[in-house]
């Protein structure tokens, strides 16, 4: 597998704007990760007058996108746009977005009401104390090990029919099949173009999706993939297989491995749980994004490899709103055993 380098590109290089100092005071919620799940849920948060900081490393999963799509009201904007808006809109409520990257986050103490304390330290040295954690650090795709793959991803190699479907219409697309999933993948490429041909690379389709494939025209190639052979003025010339051929595509599809971004997250003891079909892991949720460990919940990809912009930022608003609904009850118990203790 080649993990996709999750470093800063041109892309997602956001106009971060004068970033915001870390707070020493404890605040009421640390948001690691300030993609669209961890924005919304600071805005939710700022916007119900809690103390937020978010702490962002810079690299969303879609940095490589020129645009968004299948967002409402966002069509067509570039991710880094979308983000320096988010990030705007947090900060007009007072939320804070700290440039950094979380080396540490675990349960510290609790303070002497029993309320959580949670300590994040960054890979800088700088630390921060939260009373509730929200995690949205998002997801890591990894690609099958094919030489010549990896450089495209994002631009000739996709991997989703509504971010870039429209955009590769018509097109001549390969598909790397490596299971059960890449078939159907295959299936929806070809609702948006005719000439789709699936490359199998250690994976032998059944009787049945042979059969299904055929019936749509989309021709099956099984020889073993060689390399992605990359055109001269950039872009994707075509599929070298074993034995030599060179099958000629402008664009391919994967089917990744998702797992959720968890660098520095190790102490929390959050759960690991497989998504099913060899798509990978996420981190184990409830309703709202509540997790196993009290105080910290989870929204985004890192939650649900399956959720688009639009519902990674759902999830930020829902998991925020919960968060504060929380912190809501808690003070007031809090506020009920101080009168009961100035009674007695
Ligand atoms: C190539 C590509 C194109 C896509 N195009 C579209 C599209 O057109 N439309 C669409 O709806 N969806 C698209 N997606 C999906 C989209 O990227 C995700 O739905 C979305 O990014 C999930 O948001 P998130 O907030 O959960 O995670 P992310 O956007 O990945 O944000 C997570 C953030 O957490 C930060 N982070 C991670 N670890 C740490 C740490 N230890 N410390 C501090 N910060 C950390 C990262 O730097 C990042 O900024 C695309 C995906 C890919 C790969």
């Amino acid at each position: 597998m080649t993990s996709i380098d999750h470093a800063p590109t041109q892309s997602s290089a956001a106009p971060v704007g004068a970033d915001d100092a870390l707070p020493t005071d404890l605040v009421d919620v640390a948001v690691l990760g300030g993609g669209a799940a961890g924005l919304n849920g600071a805005l939710m948060l700022s916007r119900s007058r809690r103390s937020v900081v978010v702490i962002d490393s810079g690299t969303p999963r879609n940095a490589p996108a020129e645009g968004i799509h299948g967002l409402l009201g966002n069509e067509g904007t570039p991710p880094a746009e979308f983000l320096a808006r988010g990030r705007a809109e947090v900060r007009q409520y007072g939320g804070l977005v700290v440039t950094g990257e979380v080396a540490a986050a675990r349960a510290a103490a609790p303070a002497p009401d029993g309320d959580l304390r949670f300590a994040v330290e960054l890979t800088d040295g700088r630390a921060l104390t939260a009373r509730r954690l929200l995690i949205a650090t998002g997801l890591r795709d990894e690609l099958p090990d094919i030489p010549g793959l990896a450089q495209h991803w994002g631009h000739g190699l996709v991997h989703c029919p509504y971010c870039h479907g429209w955009e590769v219409r018509d097109e001549p697309i390969g598909v790397i099949a490596t299971r059960a999933a890449s078939l159907h993948q295959a299936l929806m490429f070809r609702q948006l173009s005719a000439d789709v041909t699936v490359f199998t690379h250690g994976f032998a389709p059944d009787e049945e999706s042979r059969g299904r494939l055929a019936a749509r025209g989309v021709a099956l190639r099984e020889e073993g993939i060689e390399e992605i052979v990359a055109a001269a003025g950039g872009g994707i010339a075509g599929v070298r297989l074993t034995g030599g051929e060179l099958v000629p595509r402008a664009v391919l599809t994967v089917a990744t491995v998702m797992a959720p971004r968890t660098d520095g997250l190790q102490e929390l003891g959050l759960t690991i749980e497989e998504i099913g079909g060899g798509m990978g892991t996420k981190i184990a949720s409830g309703f709202a994004g509540v997790t196993e460990v009290p105080g910290v919940w989870v929204a985004g990809n890192a939650a649900d490899p399956s959720a688009q912009v639009g519902p990674s930022a759902a999830g930020g608003a829902l998991a925020g709103g919960h968060i504060n609904g929380m912190l809501v009850m808690a003070d007031t118990d809090a506020a009920v055993a101080a009168r009961r203790a100035e009674a007695a």
